[in-house]
């Protein structure tokens, strides 16, 4: 089965046809940015939410490093290219897509540690403050790594859950110790104001812990605007870096020379070669650092934020809103009648850069598309969820999703029996 309906339309002649969106394709600065990447043939990939695909020139980067770096340079290879500065190279790459000064932001490790390192720190920063605020939607990593450092501390501390935003910016106290949200929903595409529940959280004296697991390379991100403490994020989403990809971490400034490494490793300390017996930490943000780096998969991180580096965020999130909104206006045209309802905020700047619906079939829905090229994904009790990469996505891409969708739905083609069973990773 083709991606491609183009026969058929399943909207109403006021939607946006096919042929426009092909004109936007044709009208779209940012068209080029595709090429970057090496995506399949008549594919259309809305789960790079989830793992973004290959960056272009990542094979031969790698392939170079590896021949060329470790072969020839064995361990001379650490000094010769810079691989021990590598996580704080890649750091600043990042930090400026999300607001980060250089000196900010470390690519190290995977966001569930990162956050585990931070979320310490920030409790260690607030010593008789015994609450973290989430929400209770937040991604379940979250709030087990959390839980589970708070029952090794053995201090007493507690995790407040409540179910909105308006609810959590209420809740803060003189107990609170840091807030921990994600500033868009893994699962809702809520998009959550950064700058107000920072503002709200400083006012009662708490500290602030942001995932950005699904808004780095997304849409723009002003952590230093903001005044944040600490944010961690994901590197093999949005930002292309490849399965497993390291994550990242961001200390304020302010809050480095107090910053408490939990996981007390020889890189993290101010001498690591003297080899000494007792730890002291290094100044700035290498104190966050615990081991040695992954060298290769650093390495496809960078290709991947490189290629991100070409455009300007606010470029990125207009074409965002142009994919998201096509997208929305063609299913919400239809979605009525085929029992989807719309669960991310229907104004734009509500929502990260993806879209979700429910429906009582959406695993199988989900599958059905998988099977027509159309890759989004599935999360837990019924959301299907689709992830527009303004980097890698065509206009056309999106309507063809779309249509799918509706025809997978109104032909019921989701009925089949293969389409319901279950895989391990969804
Ligand atoms: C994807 C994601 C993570 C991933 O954690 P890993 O440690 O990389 O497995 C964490 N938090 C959020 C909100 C995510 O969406």
């Amino acid at each position: 089965m083709q991606a491609s309906l183009d026969r058929h339309s399943p909207f109403p002649s006021s939607a946006p046809s096919r042929a426009d969106a092909k004109a936007m394709d044709a009208s779209d600065p940012m068209g080029r940015a595709r090429d970057h990447f090496l995506l399949p043939a008549g594919l259309v990939y809305l789960d790079g939410n989830s793992l973004g695909p290959l960056p272009r020139l990542a094979p031969n980067r790698i392939f170079q490093a590896m021949r060329q770096e470790w072969g020839e340079d064995l361990i001379a290879g650490w000094t010769k290219h810079g691989w021990m500065q590598l996580p704080m190279t890649v750091g600043d790459k990042i930090g400026k897509l999300i607001g980060a000064p250089e000196g900010t932001v470390a690519a190290c490790d995977t966001t569930s540690i990162n956050l585990y390192k931070v979320l310490a720190a920030a409790l260690a920063e607030r010593p008789k403050r015994r609450t973290v605020l989430s929400d209770r939607g937040n991604f379940p990593t979250d709030l087990y790594i959390a839980d589970g450092l708070f029952k090794q501390l053995g201090q007493g501390h507690r995790l407040k859950l409540v179910d909105s935003v308006g609810e959590l910016v209420e809740a803060i106290d003189d107990d609170t110790a840091a807030v921990m949200l994600t500033q868009v929903d893994y699962r809702t595409g809520e998009l959550h104001d950064m700058e107000a529940v920072t503002r709200a959280a400083h006012a009662k004296g708490a500290l602030t812990v942001w995932d950005l697991a699904h808004s780095a390379g997304a849409l723009p991100v002003d952590l230093a605007g903001c005044d944040a403490d600490y944010a961690i994020g994901c590197g093999y989403k949005y930002l292309n870096g490849g399965p497993g990809a390291p994550a990242f971490l961001y200390i304020a400034k302010r809050l480095q020379a107090t910053y408490s490494q939990p996981l007390q490793g020889w890189l993290g300390h101010a001498e690591p070669f003297k080899f000494e017996t007792e730890f002291r930490p290094a100044a700035g943000l290498q104190r966050a650092i615990v081991s040695s780096p992954s060298i290769l998969s650093l390495l496809t991180l960078e290709c991947g934020v490189d290629a991100m580096l070409r455009w300007k965020m606010d470029d990125i999130r207009a074409k965002s809103e142009a994919l998201t909104e096509i997208f929305r206006i063609l299913v919400d045209s239809v979605g009525e009648n085929l029992g989807l309802a719309r669960v991310s905020p229907r104004e734009f700047e509500k929502r990260g850069s993806q879209l979700c619906y429910s429906h009582p079939h959406g695993y199988a829905i989900v599958q059905a598309l998988i099977e027509r090229r159309v890759v989004g994904d599935f999360r837990a009790p019924d959301i299907l969820r689709f992830g527009f990469a303004p980097l890698y996505l065509r206009y056309v891409d999106v309507w063809d999703a779309a249509a799918n969708l509706a025809d997978v739905i109104e032909t019921r083609a989701y009925e089949d029996p293969k389409f319901a069973v279950r895989a391990a990773i969804t």
